[in-house]
C-alpha cells in the first residue's frame, strides 16, 4: 500500500519565508507523488502548524490551502514554542492516519532535498530516522560553541541524545503513538525520541543560512529549551548538590581542627580572611544548591498540575 506521508512545518511569524518554503516543499512532495516505482499516497499532505503567529502567517497558510489541497494547516491558540508546535503537528498527522511524518523548520534551513533519503530509510524498516547536520559552518560562533558544549554536557549528565541531531526527523505512526504516551508537559522531543527505542537510522544533511526573516529562537527560548533538556532527563545536578555538601563537610572538619590548634596556640585574632571566605563560599554554595533544588521542585509542581499541552484554534484539515 502506498505510504501516506505528512511533512510538518512549525511556523512562528514566518510570513517572509513561508511562500518560498511552501513552493520548495511542494516540489519535493510532487516528485515523490509522481514517482513511478513507489509513489506516495495521494492523501499525503504538507502540514503547517501556526504556533500563535502575530503576523500574516495564518493568512498565507489559508490561501496556500485554497490554492492546493496538498497544503493544510493547524493553528494553535497561542505561542507554545517550537517543541509543542512540532508535537501538535505530529498528533494531527496521526489523527489523519499518516503512516509516517517528517518534521522540518519552516525556514527550510535544513535541506528539504534530503527528504527522499529519510523515506528510503523508513521503507527499509526504520521507525525513526534522525536528521544529523553535517557541519555547523552556517551557525554563528556563539551558537556553534554553546551547542557543542551543551551536547557534551548532556552526555556527561548521562542523557541519551543523538549529537547534532536537530528536529528534522522522520517518525513512523507507531513511533509517534509511543511519543504521545509520554505525558510530560515540558517537551524536549530530541531527548524523548531516542528513549522510545524502535529501529532507527540517520540521514546527514547540510544546514543553510536563513533566507528571509530572523531567527525565532531568542536567547531566552534557547536557554529555556536547554534547561528543559537537562532537568527532564537527568537528576545529576541534584547529586552534585549532595557532592557539594560532602565536600563542605570535609572542609569544615579540617577547619575545625585548625581552629582548635589556633585556639591552643593563642592566635585567635588573625583569621579574618578565613572567616570571610568561608562565609561567602558556604553562602554561595548553599544558594546555588537551593537554586538547583528549586528548579526541580518547581518543575515537579508544574508537571503535577497535568495541564493540557496545547489548544487548537483552527484546523484546515477538518473543513
Ligand atoms: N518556531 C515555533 N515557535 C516558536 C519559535 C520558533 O514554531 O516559538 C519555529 C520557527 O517558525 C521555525 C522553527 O521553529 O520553523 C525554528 O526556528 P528558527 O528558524 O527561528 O530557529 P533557528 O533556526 O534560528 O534555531
Ligand atoms: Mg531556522
Amino acid at each position: 500500500m502506498a505510504c501516506k506521508l505528512f511533512i510538518i512545518l512549525p511556523c512562528y511569524n514566518e510570513e517572509e519565508v513561508l511562500r518560498s518554503s511552501a513552493e520548495k516543499v511542494l516540489g519535493v512532495l510532487d516528485s515523490l507523488l509522481s514517482d513511478t516505482s513507489d509513489p506516495l499516497s495521494p492523501e499525503s499532505r504538507i502540514l503547517f502548524v501556526d504556533d500563535g503567529s502575530a503576523d500574516a502567517t495564518w493568512d498565507i497558510i489559508s490561501s496556500l490551502h485554497k490554492e492546493n489541497p496538498l497544503f493544510t494547516g493547524l493553528k494553535l491558540a497561542k505561542n507554545y514554542g517550537h517543541q509543542t508546535a512540532i508535537f501538535a503537528g505530529m498528533e494531527r498527522a496521526l489523527k489523519a492516519g499518516a503512516d509516517c511524518m517528517v518534521t522540518i523548520d519552516a525556514d527550510l534551513q535544513q535541506d528539504i532535498a534530503a527528504l527522499p533519503e529519510f523515506l528510503e530509510k523508513y521503507r527499509a524498516g526504520a521507525d525513526i530516522v534522525y536528521g544529523i547536520r553535517d557541519s555547523r559552518d552556517t551557525d554563528s560562533f556563539f551558537k556553534k560553541t554553546t551547542a557543542t558544549l551543551y551536547y557534551k554536557l548532556m552526555k556527561a549528565l548521562g542523557v541519551r541524545i543523538v549529537p547534532q541531531s536537530a528536529d528534522y526527523r522522520l517518525m513512523s505512526a507507531r513511533a509517534v503513538r509511543a511519543l504521545s504516551e509520554y505525558k510530560e508537559h515540558n517537551l524536549f522531543i530530541r531527548g524523548l525520541v531516542p528513549d522510545i527505542g524502535f529501529k532507527s537510522d540517520s540521514v546527514y544533511f547540510h544546514v543553510r543560512k536563513r533566507e528571509a526573516g530572523t531567527s525565532k529562537y531568542t536567547l531566552r527560548k534557547m536557554l529555556a529549551l536547554a534547561l528543559d533538556g537537562i532537568t527532564s532527563f537527568s537528576i545529576q545536578p541534584l547529586r552534585l548538590v549532595f557532592m557539594f555538601g560532602i565536600i563542605s563537610f570535609i572542609v569544615s572538619l579540617i577547619m575545625m581542627a585548625l581552629t582548635i590548634v589556633d585556639h591552643i596556640r593563642g592566635v585567635t585574632v588573625p583569621g579574618w580572611s578565613t572567616l570571610t571566605i568561608s562565609i561567602w563560599l558556604l553562602g554561595g554554595v548553599q544558594l546555588l544548591s537551593l537554586g538547583i533544588l528549586g528548579e526541580y521542585i518547581g518543575r515537579t509542581y508544574m508537571e503535577s498540575k497535568r495541564r493540557p499541552r496545547y489548544f487548537v484554534s483552527s484546523d484546515l484539515g477538518e473543513e
